[in-house]
C-alpha cells in the first residue's frame, strides 16, 4: 500500500489496523486501491494532536490561514480534470460532474479564504459609565467532519473549509465507499503550511470508527452529512456530552410543473434535478407535481427525455448518467421500483438493471406516472433515478403537495406567473425555493440548509457558516479610572 493511501494523523501519513478495497462502480474489475483502516489508538492520537494544533492556530496571523486556503482552492482548481476523473472513476457520476465537484471544491477554498480576512466583531458602549464592550467570535475548536459517498469531495469541503478558516482543527472522516477523493484532498493540504495535527484524516466504518468520533467528549462540534438514523444517532451522542452539532440529512424534493410554465424549462429541470448525479443527490426531484392541464404532454416528453439518455461507464465521453455507486444502493433501487409498482404506480420507462461492456451498477432512469403523495415511494428518500409524477388540479394542490412532507431541503416550480412564484417563493417550507430552475444546484457564498427532517443546526456555507465554527465571546473593558 503506497503512502497514499493512508491515514493522515497527526502531521503524518499512518498505515491502520486493516485496509478495505475501493472498486470502480462502473468497471467491478478496477481496483483503485486498498486504503487503510484507522483504529481506536490512532483516532485518540489525531484527537490529541488537534487540541494542541488548534492553539497555534488559533494565534496565528490570519494571513496564514488566508495563504493557506487560498493555496488549497488554487491547487483544486487547476487539478480539477485529473481529480474529477479520480473522482467520476471510485463513485460513478460522469467525468464533468466530477470536473465540475473538484472545480467547485476548489471555491469554497478561495471563498473562505476571502472570509478569514472579514473576521470584524463589534463593539459597544456599556449601559454603565466609563466601560466597552467588545463582541469577537473564536474559534468553536475541534470539530469533527462526517462526510457521505454522493458528493465525497464537495460535503467535506464546505465543512472543512470554513473550520480551518475560523480557526479550528478538523477531524475528517469520509465515507468508507470513497476514500480516493478523501486521500487526494488530505495529500493537497498535508502540504501546506499548518501546524502538525491541524488537519486529521481517519479513514474507518461509520458504525465502528465513526460512532468512536462522535462519541468523543474531546470533540467540540460536529457537523455530518448523511441518512437521517444516522443523523439522529449523532446528535444523541453529541447531547451526551453538550457537543455543539450540525446535520445536513436527506430529502423528498418535489418540483412542481405549472400549466403557465415554459415546458423546454420544466422538462430540462426534471431530467436535471431527477437523473443528474444518477438520482444520489439530497437535492434531487424524486417527486414531480405536475397540473393536469399540460400531464399528458410533459410526462410523454418526460418519458422520451428518460429514455434517450446515455446510461454508462462514468468515464465515457457520451455517458449522461454513470452507474449506482454501490452493490448495496442497486439492490435498495431495485426494491423501490418493485415498491413502487406493488403501490400501483405505473412505471412507464427504465427502473431497470442494465448490461454494458464493463461490468458496472447500471440502471436506467425511472419515471413513474399516477402515484399520490401518501405512497412510501413518495414518503421515503429514494436517493436513486426514479422520479414519480404526481398530477394535480391546480396550482394550490400543487404547493400542498410539495409541503407535505417530513423532510424540506428544496421545493422548485416551472411557472411564468410572478404571482405564482412569488407566493411559492413564500409558502414551500424548505430552506432553498428555485423557481423555474432544478431543485439541485446551489452556489457557495450564499446559506444552504433545510427544514423538518432535512437539517438539524446552523446552516452551512457563505458567510452563515460562521454561526457553527465560531464561538461568541463578550469582553467588557473598562479604563479602570476611577468613576
Ligand atoms: P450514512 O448516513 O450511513 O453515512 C454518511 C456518513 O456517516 C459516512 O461517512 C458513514 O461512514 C458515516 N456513518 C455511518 N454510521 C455512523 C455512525 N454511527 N457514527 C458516525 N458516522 C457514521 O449514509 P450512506 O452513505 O450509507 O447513505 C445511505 C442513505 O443516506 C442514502 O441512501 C441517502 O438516503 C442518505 N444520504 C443522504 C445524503 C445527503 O446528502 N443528504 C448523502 C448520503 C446519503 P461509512 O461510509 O463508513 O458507513
Amino acid at each position: 500500500m503506497s503512502n497514499l493511501n493512508q491515514n493522515f494523523i497527526a502531521g503524518e501519513w499512518l498505515a491502520g489496523a486493516g485496509e478495505i478495497a475501493n472498486i470502480n462502480p462502473s468497471d467491478l474489475s478496477d481496483t483503485i486501491g486498498n486504503f487503510a483502516q484507522a483504529d481506536g489508538e490512532q483516532l485518540q492520537r489525531a484527537l490529541d494532536s488537534a487540541a494542541t494544533a488548534q492553539r497555534e492556530w488559533a494565534g496565528a496571523g490570519l494571513e496564514r490561514r488566508y495563504n493557506l486556503l487560498m493555496a488549497i482552492g488554487n491547487e483544486l482548481i487547476a487539478r480539477c480534470e485529473e481529480l474529477g476523473t479520480l473522482l467520476a472513476r471510485e463513485e460513478g457520476k460522469t467525468q464533468p460532474e466530477g470536473k465540475g465537484e473538484v472545480y467547485r471544491s476548489g471555491q469554497f477554498f478561495t471563498y473562505y479564504a476571502a472570509e478569514t480576512l472579514r473576521q470584524i466583531g463589534d463593539n459597544a458602549d456599556s449601559v454603565r459609565d466609563g466601560i466597552e464592550v467588545d463582541v469577537r467570535r473564536e474559534p468553536v475548536g475541534t470539530v469533527a467532519i462526517i462526510s457521505p459517498w454522493n458528493f465525497p469531495l464537495a460535503t467535506a469541503v464546505w465543512k472543512i473549509a470554513p473550520a480551518l478558516a475560523f480557526g479550528n482543527a478538523v477531524i475528517w472522516k469520509p465515507a468508507n465507499l470513497v476514500p480516493a477523493s478523501a486521500v487526494a484532498l488530505a495529500e493537497i493540504i498535508s502540504r501546506q503550511d499548518l501546524p502538525a495535527g491541524l488537519f486529521n484524516l481517519v479513514m474507518g466504518s461509520g458504525g465502528g470508527l465513526g460512532q468512536q468520533l462522535v462519541e468523543s467528549p474531546q470533540i467540540d462540534a460536529i457537523s455530518f452529512t448523511g441518512s437521517v438514523p444516522v443523523g439522529r444517532g449523532i446528535a444523541q451522542a453529541a447531547v451526551g456530552n453538550f457537543t455543539r452539532v450540525q446535520l445536513e440529512m436527506g430529502s423528498k424534493n418535489a418540483l412542481a410543473v405549472m400549466d403557465d410554465a415554459n415546458l423546454d424549462i420544466a422538462l430540462a429541470c426534471a431530467l436535471n434535478g431527477a437523473f443528474g448525479g444518477t438520482g444520489q443527490k439530497c437535492t434531487a426531484s424524486s417527486r414531480i407535481v405536475v397540473h393536469k392541464n399540460v400531464h399528458d404532454y410533459f410526462v410523454e416528453n418526460l418519458v422520451a427525455g428518460a429514455r434517450n439518455m446515455v446510461v454508462g461507464h462514468a468515464l465515457d465521453a457520451g455517458t449522461q448518467m454513470g452507474p449506482v455507486s454501490s452493490e448495496a444502493q442497486l439492490r435498495q433501487n431495485l426494491e423501490n421500483v418493485e415498491l413502487a409498482k406493488k403501490e400501483g404506480a405505473e412505471l412507464l420507462c427504465g427502473g431497470e438493471r442494465v448490461e454494458r461492456a464493463t461490468e458496472g451498477y447500471f440502471m436506467t432512469p425511472a419515471v413513474f406516472g399516477g402515484t399520490q403523495n401518501d405512497w412510501r415511494v413518495n414518503r421515503e428518500e429514494l436517493f436513486a433515478p426514479i422520479a414519480c409524477v404526481i398530477k394535480v388540479d391546480s396550482y394550490e394542490e400543487a404547493l400542498a403537495t410539495v409541503n407535505d412532507t417530513r423532510f424540506g431541503l428544496t421545493a422548485g416550480i416551472v411557472t411564468s406567473s410572478l404571482a405564482r412564484a412569488s407566493h411559492f417563493r413564500r409558502n414551500a417550507k424548505t430552506g432553498c425555493v428555485m423557481i423555474n430552475l432544478p431543485t439541485a444546484g446551489t452556489d457557495y457564498h450564499v446559506p444552504f440548509g433545510g427544514r423538518g427532517e432535512s437539517s438539524y443546526g446552523p446552516r452551512e456555507q457563505g458567510q452563515y457558516a460562521k454561526e457553527f465554527y465560531t464561538t461568541v465571546k463578550t469582553a467588557y473593558i473598562s479604563s479602570g479610572d476611577p468613576a
